[in-house]
């Protein structure tokens, strides 16, 4: 796994405040940051709670369900892992205008196409519409909106919109989407754009100091 330096501004970041990608896919993959934000099961289904992906009946369902199956469910996190570490390096890859590695577009093919048969088609309202397999209390089922979020925005137009809060500019490595009319977003957030313009603003002070 690629390590980054974490700042001090993201080991305080709220989960709140940790939304700022305009993607949940992007999102998830930027628990990545800070290490060991995302320890087992039960520290992802609370995540998925706070910004809004699953609700509170989920993270009890999914939190019992991991007291009962401690090994099946870190399993399952495991694989989620997998999931989000293969996505970085492609989006990572993307976003720099080189090739991902074979061995990451397998791991997300095969996780795509296993999401993709656990759903149905089903008639409603005088059309067809795919619903997922009944699981919804399950972490399988939060793997697959997981799986389906990033496979949606790997696969899409949208990915000429992601970039990558510049690490070399003294950004945080996070991804988000860039909605602003001319692509111009730096930042992964205002709050970001400001520490850096700080530090930079502390950084000349310094050396003015020392002449
Ligand atoms: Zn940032």
């Amino acid at each position: 796994m690629q390590k980054e330096k974490t700042s001090a501004s993201q080991e305080t970041r709220k989960p709140s405040s940790r939304l700022v990608a305009g993607d949940v896919s992007l999102d998830f993959v930027n628990t990545r940051q800070p290490d060991g934000f995302l320890q087992n099961a039960a520290d992802l289904v609370r995540w998925s709670r706070d910004i809004g992906l699953v609700t509170e009946e989920n993270v009890i369902a999914v939190l019992t369900e991991a007291d009962a199956y401690p090994q099946k469910s870190m399993a399952l996190f495991t694989r989620i892992m997998m999931l989000r570490e293969a996505s970085y390096r492609v989006l990572l890859a993307l976003i720099h205008q080189t090739s991902p590695a074979t061995s990451d577009v397998q791991v997300l093919q095969s996780m795509f196409l296993q999401t993709r048969s656990h759903e149905r088609l089903v008639s409603a309202d005088h059309r067809l519409a795919w619903q997922w397999e009944s699981a919804e209390r399950r972490l399988t089922w939060l793997h697959w909106l997981l799986s389906r979020s990033v496979e949606v925005v790997l696969t899409s137009p949208l990915m000429e919109r992601v970039k990558e809060c510049p690490p070399s500019e003294g950004g945080c490595g996070w991804f988000f989407v860039d909605r602003s009319k001319n692509s111009s977003r730096q930042w992964c957030s205002d709050e970001c754009g400001s520490r850096v313009r700080m530090r930079r603003l502390y950084a000349r002070k310094r050396t003015n100091n020392e002449r």
